[in-house]
């Protein structure tokens, strides 16, 4: 069995009923360990979109990383995500953050995820959750004081 962390984010229709069922969907076929807080991001990119709710999860597996990709494309297309621009709104976005302390490198597959360490939305959640003591060389309170983007990135008013 493998760690996973997966970026959950969403700004179209009802964002926290959207994270819900993707848990519902998920933990038929892998192990939710922790999941974090939900929290309230500006957007990113185009702001005149609305606010984001983020939240990582982690996960045990036996996916390979390929097939958990699959596994969430799917997840995304049930749930009636239409692909228009990126960093534009939906209903719900799957990313994998981190595989174990795997590196892939294909051209539709890149982990750790390539922005990880440069968005305070998916590095304050994953402060919550990750279980070891650095990530990719640096504590997360180090990289999230980088971004310089924290005041960004809120506690959410609901909840799972
Ligand atoms: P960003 O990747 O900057 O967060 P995005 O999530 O809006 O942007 P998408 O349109 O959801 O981008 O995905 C674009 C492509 O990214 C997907 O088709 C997928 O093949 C690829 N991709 C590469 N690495 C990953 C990863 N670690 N997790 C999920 N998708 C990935
Ligand atoms: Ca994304
Ligand atoms: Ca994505």
């Amino acid at each position: 069995m493998a760690i996973a962390y997966i970026a959950f984010g969403s700004n179209l229709g009802e964002p926290i009923e959207n994270f819900r069922e993707v848990l519902r969907r998920l933990s038929r076929v892998v192990t939710i360990r922790k999941r974090s807080e939900v929290y309230e991001t500006k957007p990113y990119g185009e702001l005149s979109q609305a606010n984001f709710l983020n939240a990582v999860v982690s996960i045990s597996t036996c996916f390979t990383p390929q097939e958990l990709l699959s596994c969430l494309q799917r997840i995304e297309k049930k749930m009636g995500r239409v692909r228009k621009e990126r960093w534009g709104p939906r209903t719900i976005d799957l990313d994998i953050l981190l595989y174990e302390d795997k590196e892939v490198k294909e051209d539709y597959l890149q982990i750790p995820h390539v922005e990880l360490t440069k968005r305070a939305f998916v590095l304050v959640p994953l402060n919550e959750v990750y279980m070891e003591p650095l990530l990719l060389g640096k504590e997360i309170s180090e990289w999230i004081r980088e971004t310089n983007d924290f005041e960004n990135v809120w506690l959410a008013e609901e909840s799972w």
